[in-house]
């Protein structure tokens, strides 16, 4: 994979596509990974440097997993257009927007969340429900990939598994609705609603390849940057322009932007 810094030409040209957009992931990207959820923190040199370029271009864009209320917690940037569990929640002028046709999920996911805890019993394992999704971390489990089999195989028998998507990320198991929602189909539809002519997109887990995809299928100049690390899927590498490491890396990165923003 090429090194980006190798590479700041190329940047600066996307970032000359205006109206251009920065769109990144929160966990993992921007923050670094904690033992819970609950513990992870933005970094601060990452929450400035957004915070610069709310002003210099034409769209900041944060899209997480996490639900919208917390992803907007967690990041406080004001002027950053966030959206929150994958693509179902967006906040739209003052006020949140879900997906349409997802509260129905919102059952759907309670009543798998509560199944599955009666029925799996391994220790370091965390619930998380979230609303229109939920996730189950084995990142404190002793053996994860025992922990990961366990989990697959009850959501597997679960009778709400005809209603959802299961899918992977670092150390969590996830379930979403049976919805054609995803990171990717928030970045198409923020493209199109900010008539976005560039955009860097940056994550580092399998949910943020679908937003690597749009990317490459939108008409549009855009660099897909993989923030590596030793938990990143193979697929991540794969479809990404370039990777970075760690949010060391995106730091200096995003510091780059605010340099060759500054007029
Ligand atoms: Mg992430």
């Amino acid at each position: 994979m090429r090194n980006l810094f190798d590479h700041l030409d190329k940047v600066q040209r996307v970032l000359a596509s205006r109206p251009f957009g920065l769109v990144t992931d929160v966990d993992g990207t921007i923050s670094w990974i904690a033992p819970s959820p609950q513990e992870a923190i933005v970094s601060p040199m990452c929450r400035r440097y957004l915070s610069a370029l709310v002003d210099r271009l034409d769209l900041v864009a944060v899209i997480s997993g996490r639900p919208l209320s917390e992803v907007m917690g967690m990041v406080g940037v004001e002027g950053v257009v966030y959206v929150g569990n994958h693509g179902l929640e967006m906040w739209n002028k003052d006020a949140p927007q879900m997906w349409p046709g997802s509260e129905r999920y919102i059952d759907i996911i309670a009543s798998a969340v509560d199944a599955l805890n009666n029925m799996l019993d391994i220790d370091g394992l965390f619930f998380e429900n979230k609303g229109l999704t939920a996730s189950i971390h084995y990142r404190n489990c002793t053996d994860t990939d025992f922990a990961r089999g366990q989990i697959l195989a009850v959501v597997e028998s679960l009778s709400q598994v005809g209603d959802l998507r299961i899918t992977d990320g670092r150390k969590v198991v996830e379930l979403r609705p049976r919805l054609e929602v995803d990171k990717g189909s928030a970045l198409k539809s923020l493209i199109e609603k900010y008539d976005l002519s560039g955009v860097i997109y940056i994550g580092d887990d399998v949910s943020d390849v679908d937003a690597f995809e749009a990317l490459h299928n939108s008409r549009i100049k855009g660099m897909a940057i993989g923030v590596g690390s030793d938990e990143a899927p193979s697929q991540l590498y794969e479809a990404a322009d370039f990777a970075i490491d760690g949010v060391g890396q995106v730091e200096r990165l995003l510091g780059q932007l605010v340099e060759v923003t500054t007029d």
